[in-house]
Formats: C-alpha cells, sequence, structure tokens
C-alpha cells in the first residue's frame, strides 16, 4: 500500500485510487498493526488505512450526520470527488 500525503491540499492518497480529504494524525499509530493513522474530513473520524478500519465506533446519536453516511469501512467505497479526479488525469 502507498500513501501519499499532500498537507498543503489537506489531502491523503492510497495506492492512487483513494482520494481522501484529511491529515495524518501525528504521533499515533494502529495498535493491530503500527501503520499512521488518517484523520477523514468527511466522516470527522479516524482511521487504519491497512487495517481499514475505523478507530471508534459510531456516536451513537442518530441525528449525528457524519455518522450516519460513514461506511463500514473506510476504504470502501470511491466518491464522486475521486471519480472527477481520475478523469482529469
Ligand atoms: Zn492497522
Ligand atoms: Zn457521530
Amino acid at each position: 500500500m502507498k500513501i501519499k500525503i499532500d498537507d498543503k491540499k489537506r489531502q491523503i492518497i492510497i495506492d492512487r485510487y483513494f482520494r481522501i480529504g484529511g491529515v495524518v494524525v501525528p504521533n499515533q499509530y494502529c495498535e493491530d498493526c503500527g501503520s499512521v493513522i488518517i484523520y477523514y474530513d468527511q466522516y470527522d473520524n479516524e482511521f487504519c488505512p491497512y487495517c481499514n478500519k475505523w478507530l471508534s465506533a459510531p456516536c451513537g446519536d442518530a441525528s449525528c450526520t457524519y455518522c450516519r453516511v460513514r461506511p463500514n469501512e473506510p476504504l470502501e467505497i470511491k466518491t464522486l470527488a475521486d471519480t472527477i479526479h481520475e478523469n482529469i488525469e
């Protein structure tokens, strides 16, 4: 897995496939695999790209707009933005 970090654009590119708005969380590593942790802007949550799992469970608030749209696996779906970027390249 290749992870490219673009701090200026606040973008993380994973395997040239996933283009995520977010940042690498400083000084925090996955307890299971030791990978860097990525903060996913769109879902207001942190995840491990190698384990492909969220660090925290949904908050349980039915009105929370972040958790409601959050996929089970962080790298499960391509966003529309990803597709647009790909077409440009
Ligand atoms: Zn991990
Ligand atoms: Zn929530």
